[in-house]
């Protein structure tokens, strides 16, 4: 019996080679990638060893202080989405015991909550209504009451469009002789983020939001003050993936095999943080303000009201309130399916009551303001 003949053609699937869409992703994310950055996802894998690629990674490196604007040595890309830098962030930072204070006001502070609980912290909690942020003072008392050992706050909150403000919270993390961790995985590229000057000890972020790159590799950093509660540890990191005692040899002047990289997402990354570098991560900033502004000005015109106050507004990310008898969901299918634009819905306490428009990366243009514009004023009720 041959081969051919041991295998079942009436089983075998036939499928046409690969056809999407092209759509405008102007949700909570991912972003559309910048087409350079796809270009050089495109160049043909060398290994994960060789002294051209480890070059790479040293590059994404230098590029990542930058943006991050730090100087912390053990700054990498996880292999992974942000959820997985997310989670090397707890797993490294997180003793089994420790006290973990975490602001929630939104749906990645409730993640955060879930994630330090399963690495054994106490879990402490701070709750604010969605779209609202805490003072420096709410911040202050619940440090008086939970002397905690890691201070957790999401600073571009997804779910909810507004921005955590960090400055002097690292100052306050010191007094109290605690950690500061921040996802900064939608402020990242385009929300002025200063890691070093705000005292913010722990970070992680994606690849595909204010980065303008494809998902799959995403930022990690790590102070001098988390490195040493890092290497005091009693207990092993509890995620052999993501301990950095490993990764950091990896990523540092040892380069002992860890994982198979994903090759082409980090030439995709290097490029995406190239052009940022190529821009100036300021300027890069001052797009996110003006086009976020370009498009809450439109919004309003259209008799629409945003759901966080002005002052805490993110940029990358805007909460629009669905108007009363309009139905969320099929304005959102319409854009998507006869404008091939698509937005994100609400989550958790803000689902069904808005809708979430992205204007990140490659996608903070004026021009993508102006085709969802026009498309709204198509699809809305006159
Ligand atoms: C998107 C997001 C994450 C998770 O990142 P993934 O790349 O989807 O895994 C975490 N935190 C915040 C604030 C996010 O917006």
């Amino acid at each position: 019996m041959t081969i051919a003949s041991s295998t079942n053609d009436s089983q075998r699937l036939q499928l046409s080679p690969l056809t999407l869409p092209t759509r405008l992703l102007l949700g909570p994310g991912p972003s559309n990638a910048h087409p350079a950055v796809l270009q050089a996802m495109n160049t043909p894998p060398v290994g994960h060893l060789d002294p051209a690629f480890l070059a790479l990674m040293d590059e994404i490196q230098s590029l990542l202080r930058y943006v991050w604007q730090t100087e912390n040595p053990l700054t990498i890309a996880v292999s992974g989405t942000g959820t997985a830098a997310m989670e090397a962030t707890i797993a490294n930072a997180v003793e089994p015991g420790d006290g973990v204070l975490i602001g929630v006001a939104g749906y990645f502070g409730n993640r955060l909550v879930d994630m330090a609980g399963r690495y054994g912290a106490t879990v402490q909690t701070l709750y604010k209504p969605w779209g609202q942020v805490f003072s420096l003072d709410e911040l202050r008392s619940a440090m008086v009451t939970h002397r905690p050992r890691i201070l957790a706050l999401v600073h571009a909150e997804t779910s909810t469009g507004a921005r955590q403000p960090l400055e002097g919270v690292g100052d306050l993390c010191r007094e109290f002789d605690c950690l500061l961790l921040v996802d900064s995985v939608t402020s990242l590229g385009g929300v002025p983020l200063f890691l070093d000057k705000w005292g913010i000890d722990l970070a992680y972020s994606c690849s595909q939001k204010g980065l303008g790159c494809s998902p799959g590799a995403s930022p990690f950093t790590m102070g001098p003050r988390a490195l040493e509660k890092l290497q005091n540890r009693k207990t092993k990191v509890a995620n052999w993936y993501l301990d950095m005692n490993l990764l950091g040899k990896y990523w540092g002047s040892d380069r002992v095999y860890h994982h198979t990289a994903p090759i082409n997402l980090y030439y995709a990354l290097r490029e995406a943080l190239r052009l940022l570098a190529e821009e100036g991560i300021e300027y890069s900033w001052q797009r996110h303000q003006k086009n976020a502004e370009y498009l809450w000005e439109n919004l309003e015109n259209l008799g629409l009201s945003l759901h966080v106050e002005r002052e805490y507004r993110l940029p990358t990310l805007t909460t629009v309130r669905i108007p009363d008898g309009v139905d969320g969901k099929a304005i959102a299918r319409k854009l998507l399916i006869e404008y091939n634009i698509e937005v994100g819905g609400g989550l958790g306490e803000l689902a069904g009551k808005v809708w979430r428009i992205g204007l990140m990366g490659y996608n903070s243009r004026p021009e993508s303001v102006d085709q969802l514009v026009e498309a709204l004023q198509q699809v809305l009720p006159g």
